[in-house]
């Protein structure tokens, strides 16, 4: 990939650097309800400005951006230090899979409220007893009279509480092997048989929930991808999440790192040879991360859809992102430990990197099996 940017690639970096020093929404206001509406509002402004669903096609209301832009999008929004939209795992994973597996008809009707923010999308995979192993989930849905009943339970499913969808893969029929008997639905959140419980993170947060679900329905034209193909659907959910995760995290690491330098000077350990030595080697991973990030976006642009090589920057920034932070309170000392400091919360929250979106063993088989092709281990 070149990475050299041409003159409208210049103009497109302008244009949405002036747009974000003007438009620049400034820090969430305290609590968790107006912090929501407040990054709900972002999330409008940046669509109006044709700036949500950067990569979705035009035809469904995105700007049909090449790789490049994206790239420049995440580097222009970091640098401003502006904050993600709201509806984030409908820009990156719902909106995307609609558009890829979904018909004509379940395009008209989800896509644009993805973009404006007007409904928020979750992810129901996990459960208690599957999470890397996706595959083995228990939740059932069965067919009665032209809908779907689904009873069972999903857990860490961040956004649960404000969701007014959530991607949902259930076992439609339990007597074919594990990866074929999944269906991959699109289930209404706003129904009695949905309860959704909140659990709070190391953080205090309340991101994600337990999701119990007893007979909810779902009507058979919210599948998406066809009955039995829920594998193959949510692969693609996966791939694209890492892919989101992968380039925007290789930005927003690089301007960590950054900060952590500038707080090396601030508390005059700057020229300490240990601390010296260990930004030297964040340094050089942030870079190695960069490359790769682009890489992962070189097979995006290649072939349309992401590709194994995603799961090689999610791991590579999460453990960059925990030794930075780590590095970050070894300097601060004892104020490293206040709850108000907000390396502390960074610290905290880094701790999930890499967990969320894979786990770093499961992204290391991937990236062994299916991106270096060695032998596979079962
Ligand atoms: C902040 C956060 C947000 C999340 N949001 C969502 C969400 O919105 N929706 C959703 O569905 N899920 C969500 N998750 C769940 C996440 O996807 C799972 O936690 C993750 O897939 C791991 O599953 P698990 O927790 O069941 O761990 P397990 O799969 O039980 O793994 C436990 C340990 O065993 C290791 N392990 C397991 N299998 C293997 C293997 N084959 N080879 C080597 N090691 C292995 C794992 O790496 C891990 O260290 C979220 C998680 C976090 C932390």
């Amino acid at each position: 990939m070149d990475l050299t940017l041409s003159p409208s690639e210049q103009e497109f970096r302008d244009e949405l650097r002036a747009w974000l020093e003007e438009n620049h929404p400034g820090e969430d206001p305290p609590g968790d309800d107006a912090a929501f509406e407040h990054r709900r509002e972002w999330q409008r402004k940046l669509f109006e400005a044709g700036f949500a669903g950067l990569a979705w096609p035009k035809e469904f209301g995105g700007r049909g951006a090449t790789m490049v832009e994206q790239a420049i999008f995440g580097e222009e929004m970091a640098r401003a230090k502006a904050p993600s939209p709201i509806n984030v795992l409908g820009l990156v994973m719902g909106g995307p899979v609609v558009i890829h597996h979904g018909s004509e008809e379940q395009k008209e009707r989800w896509l644009r409220p993805i973009l404006t923010a007007d409904e928020i999308w979750c992810q129901g995979f996990s459960e208690p007893e599957s999470g890397s192993d996706l595959a083995s989930l228990k939740t059932r849905a069965v067919k009665s009279n032209g809908e779907w009943l689904v009873t069972g339970q999903k857990v860490w499913t961040t956004y649960a509480h404000r969701a007014k969808w959530c991607m949902l893969v259930a076992r439609t029929d339990p007597d074919v092997p594990k990866h074929k008997g999944l269906t991959y639905f699109i289930m209404d959140m706003e129904q009695d048989a949905v309860q959704v419980r909140p659990l709070h993170q190391i953080t205090r947060e309340p991101e994600f929930n337990e999701l119990f679900m007893e007979e909810a329905r779902i009507p058979d034209e919210n599948v998406v991808g066809g009955v039995g193909n829920g594998w193959a659907v949510a692969i693609t959910t996966l791939m694209n999440e890492r892919a989101g995760l992968g380039a925007a995290s290789a930005v927003s690491v690089r301007i960590a790192l950054d900060e952590l330098r500038e707080l090396a000077r601030e508390r005059g350990v700057a020229d300490d040879p240990l601390v010296r030595q260990k930004i030297g080697q964040l340094t050089i991973e942030v870079e190695i991360l960069r490359l790769n990030a682009w890489r992962g976006l070189t097979q995006l642009a290649k072939h349309g859809v992401p590709g194994p090589e995603g799961s090689l920057p999610k791991w590579q920034w999460s453990e960059i992102n925990q030794a930075l932070t780590e590095l970050a309170i070894d300097i601060l000392g004892e104020d490293g430990a206040a709850w108000d400091s907000p390396w502390a919360y960074r610290f905290l929250r880094a701790r999930a990197n890499s967990i969320e979106g894979g786990t770093t063993e499961i992204l290391k088989n991937i990236v062994a099996e299916r991106v270096l092709g060695l032998p596979k281990l079962r």
